[in-house]
């Protein structure tokens, strides 16, 4: 299936998500992809509940509020999501550009906005061997399906929000769960850990601190155990059919390296003008490009969305005047937001 679009927008942070609401003001409907299986970028996976203080008119906003913000905001314009895929290709085809996403999805795109900021998050792996040879198997970095590990002897590796949720999602259906984390306290929202600790006290699953895992056991293609490290240098041998690491997201600038931009460090080199990229047709905005004064700041993102939009509406309508019109009294930007004309 080949999806048409006027824009795709590569990356749904929180400057991505902007640049659907200043596309859809002008009339321009897109596409938009990300790696992750939520919305909000570096606000949603790095920092979601903590406040950031400089967004104009929002004295204070967690991260994950202002991505709750910026979504209604572009609701109006029914951009389309695909979530959960990476960006794989993008070549320039005849009228635009052909993007391909690692779930085989292509779209045929007029202009293309790159809002991937430091790049897709990939989870941290294990650096066992054994590990990527069981890798989406039996031990995996995301819970796909949850009713496939009901019945399971689970280890899950990690302190944050992902191990903690999972782990009390999963332990009541699970033959046996057991959460190991490095530390001696949980980075995660202290009411799951509490969760956890009492469900471990009842012994209904159990927890480990400031263990490391040391190891992995396995039988053909099947997963054994999971060796841990306790404090002392004891070992322990927990018998496991499936393993969860949740070691947290880092992010790789990953195939964007690789569709021919003028790369300086890990950004993209644009003007100020249009925020294009040596590409005609493709833009680079936030954290993920780069010019003389560039600040990696949310609000610098929003103005190089709304400069962006600007100039892809130019392209898409060659010979068209793009006037400027406030959102306060222009009758067809309230149509496309879907407001009432106050007159
Ligand atoms: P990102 O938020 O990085 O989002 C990029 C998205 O693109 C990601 O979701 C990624 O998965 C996706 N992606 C990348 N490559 C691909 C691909 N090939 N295919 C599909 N998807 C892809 N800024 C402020 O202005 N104020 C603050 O108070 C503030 N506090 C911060 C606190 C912390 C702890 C951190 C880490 C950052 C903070 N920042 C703050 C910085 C701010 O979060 C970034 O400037 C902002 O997130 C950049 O937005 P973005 O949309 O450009 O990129």
């Amino acid at each position: 299936m080949t999806i048409k679009t006027d824009a795709l927008i590569v990356g749904a942070g929180p400057c991505g998500v902007f640049q659907i609401f200043e596309l859809g003001l002008l009339g321009v409907k897109c596409e938009i992809v990300d790696s992750l299986p939520t919305v909000g970028g570096q606000c949603a996976e790095l920092y979601p509940d903590k406040p950031i203080y400089d967004i104009p008119g929002i004295p204070v906003c967690s991260g994950q509020e202002l991505i709750d913000l910026l979504m209604k905001q572009a609701k109006p314009f029914n951009a389309g999501f695909h979530l959960g895929e990476e960006v794989a290709e993008v070549a320039i085809e005849e009228g635009g550009f052909r993007v391909v996403t690692s779930a085989g999805k292509v779209f045929l795109a007029k202009t293309v906005f790159i809002a991937g900021g430091v790049g897709s998050f990939q989870p941290r792996k294990l650096r066992l061997p054994e590990a990527a040879e069981l890798e989406g198997t039996h031990v995996n970095y995301r819970v796909k399906d949850p009713s496939r590990y009901k019945g399971k002897r689970i280890v899950v590796l990690g302190g944050g929000d992902s191990a903690l949720d999972w782990a009390l999602a999963l332990y009541e259906h699970a033959e046996h769960l057991t959460l190991v984390h490095r530390r001696d306290e949980f980075r995660g929202a202290p009411a799951s850990a509490a969760a956890l600790i009492q469900a471990a006290e009842q012994g209904k699953a159990e927890v480990i601190l400031s263990g490391k895992i040391d190891g992995i056991g396995m039988e053909g293609e099947q997963l054994t155990s999971v060796r841990i490290k306790l404090p002392g240098n004891e070992l322990r041998n927990i018998p496991a059919d499936e393993l969860l690491v949740f070691f947290g997201l880092s992010p790789k600038l990953g195939p964007i390296a690789e569709w021919g931009f003028d790369i300086n460090r890990k950004t993209i080199n644009v003007d100020t003008e249009k925020f294009v990229t040596n590409i005609p047709g493709i833009f680079a905005i936030g954290d993920i490009n780069d010019y003389p004064g560039k600040k990696k700041l949310i609000l610098c993102g929003f103005h190089e969305a709304a400069l962006a939009a600007f100039a892809a509406k130019s392209l898409i309508e060659p010979g068209k005047k793009v006037h400027l019109q406030y959102t306060t009294t222009s009758p067809i930007m309230h149509k496309r937001l879907g407001v009432a004309d106050p007159d």
